[in-house]
């Protein structure tokens, strides 16, 4: 029997998405998560798609050893379990490969020793990372195990995007440079935005705007990053949900000299008191338009911010790339509100860019242009799937280290 499915894990600090895909035609067979890990209410749902059928389980699951066991019985009631000789690999999304993963690595004792290493640079997510892998290792010890970092697409960079101007031997003993997140996403933002177009990755540039909660632009040429928003940490760059993004990094001085404001209360002021919610304490992009609709001038405010930070990236990947073929909104914003996406190239008509309100209000699936016919740039709006493009890596990496044995 061939095997021909992937299982994507997805560990987050309290939770555990998955995803199982059948690589023949990238069909999703069962999805869930366990969510609220380590506490009394945790809760498990579990889809099976090929089914329709929703199980729901709640009660605590102490860790994400006993989380991803508990999945792992879920599916084997459907026989899709880990056993099942059907599955080809395990592919975990890793959120820090700093500078030595450029591409995605079938998981050795190295490669976890490394991961690890990188602990300092991602301290909620690398180790909640760690335990899925090893969790899914000690369940299927022959399965291979792939990781796919979120850093991996942006490492293409060079280094006058990459590097900040801070003393070199400084940054260097610390690791401090542009990394990058959400790289999965423009990875398979701009290789779709590429196919609307009808062209080739490689001859085409694209400015991919991944606006979810966390939000990310990045300036693609020719299929590889040259510039991305996100920095050391997904603190820097566009205004988020709860995260400031860009502020005058003497803020944080400020605010310990003058407010005698410790390490600990900053990070949880610019990561989870800032941003939308902390301009008008709403960090969903529905609930503040129809607050604007309702003109609510504290709303508007938190959303004018937003659309300045979303132009003046545009502005500068413009620049950085000096030709656009297509700017690509992706994730929960970009991909739902037209307003946002109207707001953000109003004015740039003279760059070329402009969205035909017809086709910008109207939904859709699938990936869809949104300018005008015949308009320089092409607007689109490219719906993200991380985990297909997770357990396409996997699946190649696999199959090629397979071809080699
Ligand atoms: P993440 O994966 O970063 O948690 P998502 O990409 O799922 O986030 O995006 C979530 C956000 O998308 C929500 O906080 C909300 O602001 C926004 N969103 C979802 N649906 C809509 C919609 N119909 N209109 C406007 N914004 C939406």
């Amino acid at each position: 029997m061939t095997a021909t499915r992937v299982l994507v894990l997805n560990s987050g600090s309290s939770s555990l998405k998955y995803q199982l895909l059948d690589m023949r035609d990238s069909s999703r067979l069962a999805t869930g998560l366990v969510e609220r890990i380590g506490e009394r209410t945790s809760r498990l749902k579990h889809t099976v798609l090929t089914t329709g059928e929703t199980r729901e389980t709640t009660g605590p699951v102490t860790d994400h050893a006993a989380a991803l066991k508990a999945v792992a019985e879920e599916l084997g009631r459907d026989g899709l379990g880990l056993d099942s000789p059907e599955l080809a690999a395990v592919g975990h999304r890793v959120v820090h490969g700093g500078s030595s993963f450029t591409e995605p690595a079938i998981v050795d004792d190295a490669v976890l020793a490394e991961i690890e290493r990188l602990v300092p640079l991602a301290p909620l997510h690398n180790p909640a990372n760690l335990t899925g892998i090893r969790t899914a290792r000690s369940l299927r010890p022959d399965l291979p195990q792939v990781a796919v970092f979120d850093t991996a697409f942006h490492t293409t960079m060079p280094e006058s995007a990459a590097r900040y101007a801070i003393d070199v031997s400084t940054a260097d003993e610390y690791r401090i440079r542009r990394y990058g997140f959400h790289g999965t996403s423009h990875a398979y933002v701009s290789r779709e935005t590429a196919k609307l177009l009808g062209k080739a990755p490689e001859d085409v540039n694209v400015i991919v705007l991944h606006l979810g909660n966390g939000a990310s632009a990045s300036a693609v040429r020719g299929g590889r990053c040259v510039d991305t928003s996100m920095g050391l940490t997904p603190l820097e760059g566009l205004v988020m949900g709860t995260r400031s993004g860009d502020v005058d990094p003497a803020v944080i001085l400020h605010l310990a000299r003058v407010g005698g404001m410790s390490t600990d209360e900053t990070d949880t002021l610019l990561n989870k008191k800032s941003g939308l919610i902390g301009l008008c304490g709403d960090n969903d992009m529905r609930e503040i338009r129809r607050r604007v609709d309702e003109g609510d001038e504290q709303a508007r405010l938190a959303f004018d911010i937003y659309i300045h930070r979303l132009k003046k990236y545009i502005g500068a990947y413009y620049a950085v790339l000096g030709r656009v073929d297509a700017i690509a909104f992706t994730a929960g914003v970009g991909e739902n509100a037209a307003a946002v996406r109207e707001a953000a190239v109003a004015g740039l008509e003279e760059l070329g860019l402009a969205v035909d309100a017809g086709l910008n209000a109207a939904r859709g699936d699938g990936a869809r242009i949104v300018s005008p016919e015949g308009a320089r740039v092409t607007v689109a709006v490219v719906p993200t799937d991380e985990e297909l493009e997770i357990a396409t890596q996997t699946y190649a990496l696999v199959g090629a280290s397979h071809d080699l044995t």
